[in-house]
């Protein structure tokens, strides 16, 4: 049994889960938490590994509107939000979804807004090893206190190497 199937056991039991439906919920919900902190398991080597010569591209490249969804790791409450990053190349260039797998790698785990907006950022810039990286990220964070009906604030961040 590994570890997140052991959570949803512990939880399923606090939570009086019928027998019935137990085993499917510590099936699915074990999967799904293994899947929200995939993260932790990448393999930035692998992601960047197909990099390519520039040939002579001297501007910000911009991949806008990466919607992700994290988990705040003071409460485990959901970090709902876009993603911008932006890169001027120097030697190397990558494939976009390349950026979007990196960007996911980091989401995939809990964070902080602020770290995960300069760990992205970083992450790019030692690996393509380029003239300068801007990572924003605009985001909902739901462990804020709010009431139904009143929208949550948008938190803007910005690292620019
Ligand atoms: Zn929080």
């Amino acid at each position: 049994m590994n570890n997140f199937v052991q959570a949803m056991n512990l939880i399923a039991e606090n939570c009086n889960i019928t027998m019935q439906d137990k085993e499917k919920f510590i099936a699915k919900a074990s999967k799904k938490m293994q899947d929200e902190l995939s993260g932790y398991n990448a393999n930035f080597a692998e992601i960047f590994a197909n990099k390519v010569a520039n040939n002579g591209y001297n501007s910000p490249i911009e991949i806008q509107n990466i919607n992700f969804y994290s988990h705040c790791k003071h409460h485990f409450s959901p970090i709902i939000g876009k993603i911008a990053v932006s890169y001027t190349p120097n030697k190397w260039i990558i494939g976009f979804s390349r950026i979007i797998q990196c960007v996911n790698a980091f989401t995939k785990r809990l964070q902080l807004q602020e770290e995960l907006t300069v760990q992205i950022a970083q992450e790019i810039f030692t690996k393509l090893e380029a003239k300068s990286v801007t990572v924003t990220i605009v985001a909902q964070h739901y462990c804020m206190q709010h009431t139904p009906n009143e929208a949550l604030p948008e938190i803007k961040t910005v690292h620019i190497i």
